[in-house]
């Protein structure tokens, strides 16, 4: 049995003050949540004072990037022995955003994955087909090479620490939503490429314009985990929706 993951991606929002406050009214309102797992990702400046704050919460800490080396002439960028350094449990690898803008490859989410492991964090690995490919017919092609490229090389063992994000392009804040039978198809698609012996085990997320309003009917197909959620996970109500759906 797969516990529901919702997921909380801020992105580029949210300063120390401002997430402070949304974890002081959001506490008291989920503290009675058990059958599920509840994770935010602020921003980098933030996660140390998040993790002062989600102590003795049921909320995990996980960052929304990282590099692949523990340290170096890396101007700029976060270890994974950092993030753990700073109470992280979790980290977002290859969000669309950072193949997008930041070129990030296969072969990089890889080397971040293994990276992450290393470090004792547990990865949430994104794929998705942008509203090209879906309309040229690649979706399923464009998903086998993102899971085969940047999930390459695990070990049983390690497989079983991994979460999947399956994140349309099309629908990452442009709150034009897949169906639940078009999340659903995809889903199913990932879960029968992932090992056999560990497919049942391994969470599957949905991302793309989630909100409490559609997040029952998509969380009710039998192959979709959770939400990884953007837009709809900055406010304190709409969090507690989307937890509480
Ligand atoms: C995301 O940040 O991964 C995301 C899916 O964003 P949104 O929920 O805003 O579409």
């Amino acid at each position: 049995m797969r516990k529901i993951f919702m997921a909380g991606n801020w992105k580029m929002h949210m300063t120390e003050t401002e997430a402070l406050d949304f974890v002081k009214q959001v506490k008291p309102l989920v503290k009675d949540v058990t059958d599920k797992t509840m994770l935010i990702c602020p921003p980098f400046p933030v996660l140390s004072r998040m993790h002062e704050a989600l102590k003795e919460t049921n909320i995990a800490l996980g960052a929304q990037n990282m590099h692949f080396e523990d340290k170096g002439a890396f101007t700029g960028e976060v270890s994974g022995l950092m993030l753990k350094a700073v109470g992280c449990k979790y980290v977002i690898l290859g969000h669309s955003e950072r193949r997008q803008y930041f070129c990030e490859t296969d072969e990089i989410v890889n080397k971040k994955l293994n990276a992450a492991l290393k470090n004792k964090l547990l990865p949430i690995v994104c794929v998705g087909e942008s509203l090209q490919q879906r309309e040229s017919g690649e979706t399923f092609k464009v998903i086998q090479a993102q899971i085969k490229g940047s999930l390459d090389g695990l070990s049983t063992e390690n497989w079983k620490l991994v979460t999947i994000a399956y994140e349309p392009i099309w629908a990452i804040g442009t709150g034009k939503t897949a169906t639940p039978e078009q999340a659903q198809e995809v889903h199913a698609f990932i879960r029968g490429l992932l090992p056999k012996d560990v497919a049942q085990e391994i969470r599957i997320l949905y991302g793309g314009s989630v909100k409490p309003d559609n997040v029952k009917e998509l969380m009710a197909k039998p192959d979709i985990d959770g939400g990884l959620v953007g837009g709809a996970s900055l406010k304190p109500e709409s969090f507690v929706g989307l937890v509480k759906y």
